[in-house]
């Protein structure tokens, strides 16, 4: 420990990320005037909300009318009746100020040819209750989160936030009374360790779609922030449902927007068929998205996959160069980048791809994260966005309910923070045991110089979640998955580390992602384990049907020097019953 030079910082409030949620959760803590830090392992506007391309959903009703009522009700049955109704409610209604307020923040979204804010359809949005298709994804051409981003970055400079730029987060500092009291973080830049104090801490790190070989996710979603919760003695709830995407590119899992399917694109497969007839006949190719992953994986099982291989073709050519090049110039170009191929003549290759984290760490609708199944408040500790589970999603998130989500609960987040700030003062640590427990295990990761390849145990890692813990899961495949991944575990503490320097060493900064991204994957497995039945984005070949009886409830997940323990919490449903989703 003595080799580091340990930089401390006191702020009112540290929010760990800067994504869509950190930065939403920045602008508002520090227009409110208090002292707040940022931290993030890459630049601010590099951070995955980047790479969000359809839109953020809100019952505007500039295209046709609309109700926060059918949001509502759409979001329900895209969670597979999972999602806690109270929160769903919450952000459904708060959807349209949130979009107005980002316009007024400045953001350049497309418009309609009278001006207003453009919004085109997605999968699931109906209206009135299910009866016909809505457009309601407000859009910034296919460039949302990027669009997003730099203007929630922009507003957070404006109001003085301060950024802690390329600091990786290596842990929680965890008070005397089990509350959490700062992050410490290591700057890539030159090697010094910072101790940040806070009064109160937003957690807001993104998801975990690295986990999978597969996945449409930026290499930075490595589910650091919900590894540290579980570390600190947090439950993690829902981690079963991961969320497959229709249309990643073909072996290289870069997403090609639902935005596409929105505006009109088919699916084909290799009888040329829009074989999305027999899955979802009222939906079509707008079905959600568990259900059209799993319909094209169907079909290439079944052999009818484009020349027999695991590929399905995305069919834009019918929308006509103009339209393409207006609303979806950005996955036009993917297409010609990364295969040479132009979308407005010939069909995309694409497969199901990880794509979306529903788990994460629980949380109430007010942001705030709570320890147990009867929602037991932590003291000064609020997690917004992708690493957080509010239960919006469920079983399954409907496209452009993430951003939203962001959005919605990061500033909730602030609010919450702004409640709870008055009067407040830092909590009792015991400081110098907290420094030694955290860089004690850093420097543990320096020193390891066994015969393990950390590549390996990535790449092992990787590809048993994508074939054992996938689209379609079943007890055996899990059963195996797990055991695999116990023994990356242990490979990993006999790993060989060959760069010991500490300036911007990406070698240890990936090994450190690495070792979350294994525990994350554990906590998918351990509960897609346990939960016998199919919801949303978990299908279990063994049991393929929906069961409410044993199974309408939350999965939390629980840390244990015993190992992981699950508990049921209920799942809270104030205005529409469970009934069969269908499309
Ligand atoms: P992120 O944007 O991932 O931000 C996480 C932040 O945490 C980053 O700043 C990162 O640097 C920081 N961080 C993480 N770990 C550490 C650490 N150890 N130390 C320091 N900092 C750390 N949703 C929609 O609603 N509409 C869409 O059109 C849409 N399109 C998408 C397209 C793609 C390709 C993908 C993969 C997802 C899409 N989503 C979309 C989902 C949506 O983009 C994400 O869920 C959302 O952006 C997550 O925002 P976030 O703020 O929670 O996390």
């Amino acid at each position: 420990m003595s080799s580091y030079k340990i930089i401390d910082h006191e702020y009112d409030v540290i929010v760990l990320g800067a994504g869509g949620s950190g930065l939403r959760a920045a602008v508002g803590l520090s227009e409110a005037g208090l002292k707040t830090a940022c931290i993030s392992k890459v630049f601010p506007t590099r951070s995955h909300t980047s790479a969000a391309q359809g839109g953020i959903s809100a019952s505007l009703g500039n295209m046709g009318e609309d109700d926060w009522r059918w949001h509502m009700y759409d979001t329900v049955k895209g969670s597979d009746w999972l999602g806690d109704q109270d929160a769903i409610e919450y952000m459904c209604r708060e959807a349209v100020p949130s979009i107005v307020e980002l316009e007024h923040y400045g953001m350049p979204f497309s418009r309609t040819e009278d001006g207003k804010i453009y919004q085109r359809p997605f999968g699931g949005h109906m209206r009135n209750f299910g009866e016909a298709p809505v457009q309601r994804a407000c859009a910034a051409a296919d460039r949302t989160g990027h669009a997003m981003l730099h203007t929630l970055y922009q507003q957070s400079l404006k109001h003085n936030a301060e950024f802690f730029v390329e600091y990786f987060a290596l842990d929680l500092i965890m008070g005397d009374d089990g509350t959490c009291e700062g992050v410490v973080a290591w700057n890539l830049d030159d090697g010094t360790i910072h101790v940040f104090r806070g009064h109160q801490i937003v957690i807001a790190t993104g998801g975990y779609g690295r986990s999978y070989f597969s996945c449409t996710s930026a290499h930075t979603c490595t589910g650091d922030g919900n590894a540290m919760a579980l570390r600190a003695g947090l439950p993690l709830q829902d981690m079963e449902f991961v969320q497959f995407h229709p249309s990643g590119l073909y072996r290289q899992g870069i997403l090609f927007s639902e935005a596409a399917r929105g505006e009109g694109a088919y699916l084909l497969n290799g009888k040329g068929e829009r074989f999305m007839e027999t899955y979802a006949p009222s939906r079509m190719e707008l079905a959600p998205r568990d259900i059209v992953a799993r319909a094209e994986q169907s079909e290439m099982d079944a052999g009818r996959g484009i020349d027999g291989k695991d590929m399905i073709h995305l069919d834009l050519r019918h929308l006509g160069k103009d339209r393409i090049m207006e609303r979806l110039p950005q996955i036009r170009q993917l297409g010609i980048d990364f295969l040479g191929i132009d979308c407005i003549t010939d069909c995309l290759p694409i497969q199901p791809t990880a794509h979306y984290s529903m788990g994460g760490i629980p949380t109430d609708k007010y942001s705030n994260v709570i320890l147990d199944e009867e929602g037991t408040r932590m003291k000064g500790f609020f997690a917004a966005g992708e690493c957080a589970c509010v239960s919006v999603h469920g079983g399954n998130r409907l496209g452009t309910n993430s951003l939203l989500e962001a959005v919605v609960f990061g500033e909730r987040a602030g609010k919450s923070v702004l409640e709870y700030a008055v009067g407040i003062d830092y909590g009792n640590i015991n400081e110098a045991q907290e420094k030694t427990r955290v860089l004690e295990k850093f420097e543990d990761v320096f020193q390891r110089d066994g015969s393990e390849s950390y590549n390996d145990i990535r790449d092992e890692m990787k590809e048993i979640m994508m074939s054992h813990c996938g689209v379609f899961r079943d007890e055996e495949r899990l059963k195996v998955c797990i055991e695999t991944l116990n023994g990356l575990q242990e490979r990993f503490k006999k790993g060989k580390v060959t760069d010991k320097g500490k300036l911007f060493n990406t070698e240890i900064y990936e090994i450190l992602e690495l070792g979350n991204m294994l525990s994350v994957a554990q906590l998918i497995a351990t509960a897609a384990l346990r939960r016998k039945e199919s919801r949303g984005g978990h299908f279990r070949t063994d049991f393929p049907k929906r069961d409410d009886e044993n199974f309408l409830h939350h999965s939390m997940v629980y840390g244990t020097p015993d190992g992981l323990v699950i508990k049921p919490k209920p799942v809270v449903i104030t205005k529409h019953q469970p009934a069969e989703r269908t499309y």
